[in-house]
């Protein structure tokens, strides 16, 4: 009891999800001493999805292992290859497989984004009571992470909130700096995105949708923008909604070229998409690459003046702001960056 005890707190202690997942399978670990616990999500396009192993324990291993978040996604196992996972996230309920080893599959969560199960390998099937225990286990991991959603997404559009920014900005950059000094020693991986880029994403003409419509239905359009963002970005990429009609990117891709594509992918959908009532808004972005060292207040200078140029310029445009500079239309420091109008 007193170890189940604190198997629960030190699950309940964890304020980041990947750490919450390792957490997760470790507990199960501890109180059934099965072969291996692990969590897989599926990730991916629709006709392609794939299972990505966040955190996975097996017996003798000293920490839990995770697929990298930015996998190739041709990497990793298709879903069809385990129809049981499939089933039990289909259904939310627990799927049997006979063994030796079994395994024991339940649903864990209903993540819009990537909905995931645990996977409990045994030798010999799990008794009722160590179902019941799982179950249990789960209903307050559930709840945990309801709790963590409730302080760091946005209520409106369930995207993230400005307050899981920074940390997330400070992992790009030291990843963005790990990436550099390999790149001095070898020639990078090129299948993964190997750099960091910050997009801004705004509104065109925001202001005129709410005195037209009023502002439930210009909420509509954030939400419905929002679940534009979902489908034109990979499962790796961090969406946010910083407020108002601010939506900001963190991606990992390769290369300028390829996070214009992305985001020219959102921009001609966001175009192209008929909004209820209002028909059709369109969107300025501007973005930057993540550099070594960069704060985030750095970064968001470089991406908002390639909004604001975009705005000044006809808007419904994406800019890069190396671009910009490297076309001598803006220049690499601000004069005054007091100056810089934030929209
Ligand atoms: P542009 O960016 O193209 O220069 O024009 P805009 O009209 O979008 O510009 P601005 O940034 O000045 O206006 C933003 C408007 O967004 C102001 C406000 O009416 C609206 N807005 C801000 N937050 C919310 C929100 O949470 N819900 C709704 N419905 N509207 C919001
Ligand atoms: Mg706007
Ligand atoms: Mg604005």
């Amino acid at each position: 009891m007193s170890e189940l005890v604190d198997n629960l707190a030190d699950l309940t202690s964890q304020k980041d999800r990947d750490a919450l997942e390792r957490a997760l399978v470790s507990t199960i670990c501890d109180l059934l001493a099965p072969l291996s616990a692990a969590i897989y999500r599926g990730v991916g396009e629709r006709n392609n999805q794939r299972w990505l192993t966040c955190a996975r324990f097996g017996r003798g291993d000293l920490v839990p292992i995770t697929d990298t978040a930015w996998a190739s996604l041709d990497t990793l196992p298709r879903l069809t290859d385990f129809p049981q996972r499939v089933q039990a996230m289909e259904t939310q309920q627990v799927v049997e497989q006979a063994g030796p080893p079994f395994c024991t599959v339940f649903p864990l969560d209903r993540n819009p984004d990537a909905p995931g199960v645990l996977v409990i390998a045994s030798e010999l099937a799990l008794s009722p009571e160590s179902r019941r225990l799982v179950v249990g286990v789960l209903r307050l991991y559930r709840n945990f992470q309801s709790l963590l959603d409730y302080g760091e997404r946005d209520t409106l559009t369930e995207l993230l909130n400005r307050k899981t920014f920074d940390g997330a900005f400070l992992k790009a950059t030291i990843e963005q700096s790990k990436v550099s000094s390999a790149e001095q020693g070898e020639r990078r991986h090129e299948s993964i995105g190997s750099s960091y880029w910050l997009a801004m994403i705004d509104i065109d003409h925001f202001k005129r949708v709410n005195d037209t419509y009023g502002h439930l239905i210009g909420d509509e359009v954030l939400l419905l923008l929002a679940r534009l963002m979902r489908a034109c970005f990979r499962f790796h990429d961090q969406l946010y909604r910083f407020g108002g009609e601010e939506f900001v990117v963190l991606m990992r891709c390769n290369g300028e070229a390829e996070a214009a594509l992305a985001l020219e992918r959102l921009r001609t959908s966001t175009a192209s998409h008929l909004f209820p009532q209002v028909g059709h808004i369109t969107i300025s972005i501007g973005f930057s690459e993540v550099r070594p060292g960069d704060t985030p207040s750095g970064a968001f200078e470089r991406a908002d003046r390639a909004v604001y140029h975009a705005k000044e310029h006809g808007r419904n445009q994406v800019c890069s702001h190396a671009a910009l500079i490297a076309q001598g239309k803006l220049t690499e420091q601000a004069a005054n960056v007091g100056d810089v109008e934030l929209f």
